[in-house]
């Protein structure tokens, strides 16, 4: 059992205008511990109302002067004193999240370690993040553009990587001086409280980061056609991202969508093998493959094929599954939907013709324990039409295909409705190089799998989304440029005139 004891049987506030206060209704909703399928704390149902206090207090911290009157030096000195406060308590926080969703301990621990790093980079980076002057067509004018906050930000976050996909775009928010609201997933809200209180901690003025916990079709909805909200930064599901697109379109409120993927992760003939094997195995079972990168689709190339799943099916074999807090591989899936929905696909890839050649079913630990784990599974001999290719499952699952050559892996990765990431495995850097050109996803890995920085933009094309996050976009993404342009000929011109010249 972990020991984040504080919460057990605890019931959560929502965190309004720097305040931890009951939800309006008083209603809660009950988060579950995936090793033991057990209640573990009960979270706050924010509703309408809720969300319409913490917009409220959101705006009016957004005019105060102790926000609005901050320097870009003031808000980097913030922000790195926020990530040392995270890094102090940065055990505490990756305990609290596997406890909530499962991840391995060790993968919680790694993202927490690059928290900080992420606070520190938009400290620097926003301090560095400027306007222009332009040249234009006009003599004896000025014209220049200013970078400003663009608002009150609605961030919601799903629940696979609770704070570090929360962060992505809480630094840059704040950053650019913007006040926020979060709607964290009900399935995984009490990491995002404590970061809030660290962020109180820090100095941040009351109301800047405001937190309502809750289900989407509450406060979520409400959250996303609030008109008092700029824009809404959602990660999630396709689906429920073009929900968010329709409800702020209401607003004429902008919208990041960071959503769903299927990736292919493609192994060449003339690849490093052993290195592509592991990677391919991290890239499908890695946070039990609930990870929107997951390479869940598997190509490769004929030549190598029967060699290259007779060895994943042996490394598959090595695997060990076990409680997250263990020195293991695999552990739990977050939800029991989730594994549900796992079992069902197992059935899809049967009813289809794939060959299941790993897993399949759960194992006797679940049996034991209650909790919701799922052996890692592999489909041989797809078609890149099944379901099981198609479909977004979001466990532990990968699906192999065979490819004969160039032309036709390309045409294969883009037949999807996706396009957040891919990766391949080659020796050859021009083939490398074509592949990113032509594949159509937001992010290209070549010889590498699952390895975000934070200096490089992150983002989705087609149905994983648009936007980005990550980098000196996400600047771009949290701030609004305005054109300022100044006359200092002391002319006097025709006024009935446009002065297009
Ligand atoms: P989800 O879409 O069910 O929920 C995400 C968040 O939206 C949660 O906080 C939820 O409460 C809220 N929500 C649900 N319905 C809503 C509504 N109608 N209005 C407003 N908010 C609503 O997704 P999930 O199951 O939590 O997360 C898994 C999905 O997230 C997968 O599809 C995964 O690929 C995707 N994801 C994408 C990225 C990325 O960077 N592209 C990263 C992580 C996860």
């Amino acid at each position: 059992m972990l020991d984040v004891s504080s919460v057990e049987g605890s019931r959560q506030g929502l965190w309004i205008g720097g305040v931890m206060v009951k939800p309006s209704q008083d209603l809660y909703g009950q988060s579950y511990d995936p090793t033991t399928g057990q209640p573990w704390y009960e979270f706050a149902r924010g509703n309408a109302a809720d969300v319409a206090a913490a917009v409220a207090a959101a705006k009016d911290a957004l005019a105060s002067p102790s926000w609005r009157r901050t320097t870009q030096a003031d808000r980097s000195q913030l922000l790195r004193r926020l990530a040392d406060l995270i890094a102090r308590d940065s055990e505490r926080l990756a305990l609290l999240e596997t406890r909530d969703n499962g991840k391995l301990l060790k993968e919680s621990r790694a993202q927490m370690r690059v928290l900080p790093e992420t606070y520190h980079y938009y400290a620097g980076s926003a301090a560095t993040f400027e306007g222009s002057t332009i040249p234009g067509n006009k003599l004896d004018m000025l014209n220049l553009t200013l970078r400003e906050p663009i608002g009150v930000v609605g961030i919601i976050v799903p629940w696979n990587s609770p704070l570090y996909q929360l962060s992505w775009t809480l630094a840059p928010c704040l950053a650019m001086g913007n006040t926020v609201v979060i709607k964290p997933s009900e399935h995984t809200s009490v990491s995002t409280l404590a970061l809030a209180q660290l962020i109180e901690e820090a100095g941040f003025p009351p109301g800047v980061v405001n937190v309502v916990t809750g289900l989407g079709s509450e406060a979520g909805a409400a959250l996303a056609c609030h008109k008092d909200v700029a824009k809404i930064a959602f990660t999630g599901s396709s689906t429920t991202g073009r929900e968010i697109a329709r409800a702020a379109a209401g607003n004429v409120a902008q919208t990041n969508l960071e959503l769903g993927g299927k990736s292919p992760h493609c192994i060449f003939a003339d690849a490093d093998v052993d290195r592509a094997a592991r990677a391919v195995l991290g890239g499908i079972f890695g946070a039990a493959g609930q990870s929107c990168v997951a390479g869940s689709r598997i190509f490769v190339q004929s030549a190598i094929y029967d060699d290259f799943v007779e060895r994943l099916v042996a490394l598959t074999a090595s695997v060990r599954v076990g409680h997250p807090a263990d020195d293991v591989d695999l552990g739990p899936l977050a939800l029991k939907e989730q594994l549900e929905k796992v079992a069902r696909y197992v059935g899809y890839g049967r009813q289809e013709g794939a060959r299941l050649i790993a897993g399949g079913k759960q194992p006797q630990l679940a049996e034991q324990t209650g909790g919701w784990y799922f052996e890692p599974t592999l489909f041989a001999d797809a078609s890149n039409d099944m379901r099981i290719a198609q479909e977004e499952i979001f466990g532990p699952f990968g699906t192999i295909i065979r490819f004969e050559d160039e032309r036709d892996l390309v045409a294969l990765a883009n037949d999807t409705p996706y396009g957040l990431a891919a990766g391949v495995w080659t020796q050859d850097i021009e083939r490398a190089f074509r592949f990113a050109r032509d594949v159509e996803a937001g992010t290209i890995w070549v010889n590498t799998y699952r390895s975000p920085s934070y200096a490089t933009p992150m983002g989705g094309f087609k149905d994983s989304g648009y936007g980005k996050h990550y980098g000196i976009e996400a600047l771009r993404e949290y701030s609004r440029l305005k054109s300022v342009i100044l006359d200092y000929s002391g002319n006097t011109y025709d006024t009935f005139v446009m002065r297009v010249r």
